[in-house]
């Protein structure tokens, strides 16, 4: 998908940096508005779009990020257990449109496609943090607000982060992706303290609920062509869903991938479930109403979200890890954004204490 917005929005204090006049360059056919308020031109797509959201996935806006980029991973909540992660967010919403997406109802307040275009505050952030506390190591992701890859072809973040990143001793960057947009890191010679990783899921349901996404194929191509590049390489199956079917569909979804990897090329494998806040539910049913994702039953959790009762969890988890463990047993799997009951139920263990699991987490 060669993603051309609709209209640019350039926020005051974004016009002077050099990814802006770099996304300019790449759309002279796009129209250009300045310093134009967001809350009007919100006002005015919701009264001419019946999907607002939607909508403004087109609508780009440039800007400046004002506050301090770097956050721990939003998973450490109430009766979660989640991998040691600092997240990044330069850019909020994405081209793509997942019907089980919680951005639908995150963003509902500026729901445009927004780019900070000041990446050398960023840079300035995560040297300062990362030198402050030499004895840790720092696993950056940016794809909690985005998907990490879809737009680097028209933001290229990549191409800053990558030689950054390369010359630190203490951090690693994951880039998390459906998207097989990697032009820019095939491009870029040094793989080092770099990890890309793919969410794949069987194909009917990138079909039916991943709107827009490469398909599976694609992305385990473009995954292949980074690992040949000497990228680290790793996968989420996140979020598995239950439908009729699902044990063999998750089955072949594991003999493809492994069609296409071997095991030794792959750092993690991630399991999650689907999980939802309660607003959101309606969201989908009105955005996506072809969508699945309702058949089952589902229950809340401490920390509020809606995930399928416990014993299915366990067995979507046993079921799977079983498959992966079938194809090696040495592969790394880990759970994200589960309990505690069901990270020692399912591996027997928390994570801190599996030596494998703290190795990977201290890379
Ligand atoms: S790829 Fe990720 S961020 Fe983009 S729509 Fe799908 S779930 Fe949301």
């Amino acid at each position: 998908m060669n993603f051309v917005p609709q209209a640019i929005y350039i926020e005051s204090g974004a016009e002077s940096a050099p990814l802006t006049g770099e996304v300019l360059r790449r759309f002279p056919e796009v129209p250009v508005f300045r310093n134009r308020s967001l809350e009007n031109l919100l006002a005015d797509v919701s009264r001419t779009s019946d999907d607002v959201f939607g909508e403004c996935k087109s609508r780009l806006v440039l800007s400046r990020f004002p506050g301090s980029f770097l956050k721990k991973c939003p998973g450490i909540s109430p009766g979660m257990v989640c991998c040691n992660y600092y997240v990044v967010n330069l850019l909020k919403n994405c081209i793509y449109d997942c019907s089980y997406c919680f951005l639908q109802e995150y963003l509902q307040n500026n729901p445009f496609l927004v780019a900070f275009v000041n990446i050398e505050d960023l840079l300035g952030e995560l040297e300062a943090e990362f030198s402050a506390y030499p004895g840790r190591v720092f696993r950056v992701g940016t794809g909690e607000l985005t998907d990490s890859l879809a737009l680097d072809t028209v933001v290229p973040y990549s191409r800053t982060l990558l030689p950054f990143f390369n010359r630190q001793q203490n951090a690693v960057l994951e880039l998390k992706t459906k998207s097989d947009r990697v032009e820019n890191l095939l491009a870029h010679p040094d793989p080092s303290n770099v990890i890309v990783s793919w969410s794949i899921n069987p194909p009917q349901i990138v079909a039916e609920e991943e709107k827009g996404t490469p398909s599976l194929t694609a992305r385990l191509n473009a995954a292949r062509l980074c690992r040949d590049h000497g990228y680290r390489i790793g996968f989420h199956l996140d979020p598995i869903l239950l439908f009729p079917g699902w044990e063999e569909a998750y089955r072949e979804l594991i003999r493809e991938l492994f069609r296409e990897m071997a095991p030794g090329d792959i750092e993690w494998i991630s399991l999650g479930s689907f999980r939802y806040r309660a607003p959101l539910k309606q969201i989908i049913k009105e955005r996506h109403p072809g969508s699945r994702l309702f058949t089952g039953e589902h229950v809340p959790s401490k920390d509020g979200k809606f995930r399928y009762l416990r014993p299915l969890r366990n067995r979507a988890y046993d079921t799977i890890r079983r498959y992966l463990r079938e194809v090696s047993p040495n592969l790394n799997i880990y759970l994200c954004m589960e309990t505690r009951e069901i990270w020692e139920g399912v591996t027997g263990k928390l994570p801190r204490s599996d030596e494998r699991l703290d190795a990977f987490f201290d890379l």
